[in-house]
């Protein structure tokens, strides 16, 4: 009998464990850039011409929009702006103004939940509600998602897919640390290749040390010769190598 209940207990703490390996090792899956088990992803794109994609996450707040706007039109240099719907309705007007300054709007979801184990409902939700928004401020039809956190299983692609957008994560990320803006600069100028897909958030945290460090970017990549475009037109290049 007592050895029956051991064998038993022994079973339970084996499959427990091999439960905790499988949700660590799916939350990690989760989060790899270039990586999905299904639908479309873009985390860069195959091209030897020097071109990037700058590509501007969460928001609207005005204090971000007021910072990078400028620096943007000064470079002459167009980018994709990930939006949140919760926070595009806090701010009204605020998306149309990036629009209006000619640069691509992309949906980040509606609340910027981490978006992994929750209900189909929600996924599609959160999809078609900033969807809903980005096509009232004028975006005819809106094609890129790109999930908070970067974080996605099958339940949100699904949604993405099923909504007629394609997922973008990028393959050059900021750093997190706050240092100089040189070193911000250099970080992100030492990992681009043709066909990056650059991430960075302008409107919170790294605000102010975007502030400084942009120039540094654009110099850096102009003087490498990169044109720097929106998400569109570098998808628009896949595939395009030169003779
Ligand atoms: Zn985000």
């Amino acid at each position: 009998m007592r050895g029956v209940r051991l064998r038993l207990l022994r079973n339970l703490a084996i499959a427990a464990a091999a439960l905790v390996v499988l949700a660590i090792g799916l939350w990690r899956l989760s989060s790899l850039p270039c990586f999905q088990l299904i639908g479309e992803l873009h985390c860069r794109v195959e091209t030897d011409q020097r071109v990037v994609a700058l590509t501007f996450d969460d928001g609207p707040v005005p204090e971000g929009v007021d910072m990078i706007l400028p620096l943007l039109e000064r470079e002459q240099v167009k980018g994709t702006f990930f939006l949140v719907g919760e926070v595009m309705e806090e701010h009204p007007g605020l998306a149309r103004k990036i629009l209006d300054a000619g640069h691509e709007l992309g949906n980040h979801s509606y609340t910027h939940r981490r978006l992994v184990g929750r209900l189909p409902a929600t996924y599609r939700e959160e999809v078609e509600r900033t969807d809903a928004l980005l096509r009232a401020e004028g975006v005819a039809q809106p094609t890129l998602f790109r999930p908070p956190y970067g974080r996605r299983l099958v339940g949100l692609p699904w949604a993405v897919d099923a909504a007629g957008y394609r997922t973008i994560t990028w393959d050059v990320e900021e750093p997190f640390r706050l240092e100089d803006p040189q070193a911000y600069a250099d970080h992100i100028l030492e990992r681009v290749k043709p066909g990056s897909i650059i991430l960075m958030h302008p409107m919170y945290y790294h605000r102010e040390i975007i502030s400084k460090a942009f120039p540094i970017i654009a110099a850096g990549l102009k003087e490498r010769g990169y044109r720097m475009v929106t998400v569109s037109e570098l998808l628009a290049l896949e595939g395009e190598m030169r003779e």
